[in-house]
């Protein structure tokens, strides 16, 4: 047997020497476009050479072995795209049609151009003041279910004490509210981060609907509840509802500390931020539809409006946020000296938790927003708020 094996093994050797035959190559689909996608890197390559079970590059005698790095670092892609029929493309450009009138005349009938108390910086909103507090209560309902036991007693100490400091911030916005503290405070220049290198002040527009919007704020109901929860979190929904989470209250210890988020989370519902977001949401979504008429690569297209549309204009909303929230903790008899501080130490607590990550594309750094709270054209304002309440305040007591 075993002379028989080694009688045939040189016919078997040359059987498995011999080149295999070589398919005839398949052509694409007549309707498809073909794209390859084999990255490579010089890692694989050189693995394969050294595990000698491949060679992707044959040695060059004039360069040596290894093949210059940009044919290692060349990606190819593979891919099959589907060609539109035309009734495909009809069905997309009558959708994106319908869709763009619609928005035009949502935004005609019921368009608003608002400004925004404290800052008068001016603002579209197609949602009535009542919408959106409606679509605040029905989300606190909502939560405080989901939510259940957690939420703390109404007579538990931490409830008592942020409604306390939830109370002085509201009152302190009602008092600048109802004064002639709406000059301009906020200005331009100040929402981009070479501010002060910028010297000429734009003259402001006359717009229509300059009287900063503040009856919206005459029909909330305010409401306050702590959640028993770890996130260090807070927010203040249309409608006036504050939701604390306690993790918040155990990293800030000082009233300072939490007046500064509930002056910022307030002033989101002051400057009708989700009512501008809801506005800025449907045409973005018109925008994208319009957008992917023409073009095959939606995951391109939805990026990049993501990144013009979406992210700098909540980064705007924060940092406005910030503006009025510092006023209004000053106003409230809180040194405003502590907020920039505060957004520094928030930025370190926060971590590499994927909740940071997604705080962190939605606001801007907390360095920004410190530098931004601490300018001396901010500061000052607030300095002249704090000294007029703690003057009130001494003189009740
Ligand atoms: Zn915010």
């Amino acid at each position: 047997m075993s002379i028989f094996i080694r009688k045939l093994r040189p016919s078997l050797s040359g059987l498995l020497r011999s080149k295999p035959a070589v398919p005839t190559p398949v052509a694409p689909p007549p309707t498809a476009r073909r794209y390859y996608h084999a990255p490579c890197t010089r890692r694989s390559h050189d693995a394969l050479q050294s595990s000698g079970r491949g060679v992707l590059f044959r040695p060059n005698p004039v360069l040596g072995r290894r093949p210059p790095p940009s044919q290692l670092a060349i990606p190819r892609y593979y891919s099959y795209r589907r060609k539109r029929s035309s009734a495909d493309e009809a069905a997309r450009t009558v959708m994106a049609v319908v869709m763009l009138v619609g928005g035009v005349v949502i935004t005609i009938r019921d368009g608003t151009i608002e400004t925004v108390p404290y800052t008068n910086r001016h603002h579209l909103v197609v949602i009535s003041s009542e919408e959106e507090r409606n679509l605040g209560e029905a989300q606190f309902a909502r939560l405080k279910k989901e939510l259940g036991k957690k939420v703390l007693p109404t007579s538990h100490s931490d409830t008592i004490r942020v409604t306390g400091i939830s109370t002085k911030i509201i009152s302190a916005a009602r008092r600048g509210l109802g004064s002639d503290d709406n000059d301009k405070l906020l200005d331009e220049a100040i929402w981009s981060s070479n501010a002060a290198q910028k010297k000429k002040k734009k003259k402001p527009r006359k717009v229509w609907g300059a009287q900063p919007m503040t009856k919206h704020l005459d029909e909330l109901k305010w409401e306050v509840i702590v959640v028993d929860d770890k996130p260090v979190n807070a927010m203040c929904l249309p409608g006036g509802k504050i939701v604390v989470y306690t993790g918040l209250l155990h990293h800030f210890n000082t009233d300072a500390e939490i007046a500064t988020v509930l002056g910022h989370e307030i002033a989101h519902v002051i400057a009708r931020h989700i009512a501008e977001t809801f506005t800025k949401n449907m045409w973005t979504a018109i925008l994208r539809a319009l957008m992917t008429i023409d073009t095959d690569d939606s995951k391109m297209v939805n990026d990049l409006t993501e990144y013009v549309l979406t992210l700098p204009f909540s980064r705007k909303m924060e940092i406005e946020a910030d503006h009025i929230g510092i006023l209004l903790l000053a106003a409230a008899g809180f040194d405003p000296r502590i907020a920039p501080g505060f957004y520094e130490k928030l930025g370190k607590i926060s971590g590499n938790t994927s909740v940071l990550e997604q705080y962190k594309n939605t606001h801007p750094s907390s360095e920004k927003r410190s530098r931004l709270l601490a300018e001396p054209k901010v500061m000052e304002k607030a300095m002249a708020l704090y000294r007029e309440a703690r003057a009130r305040i001494e003189e009740t007591e």
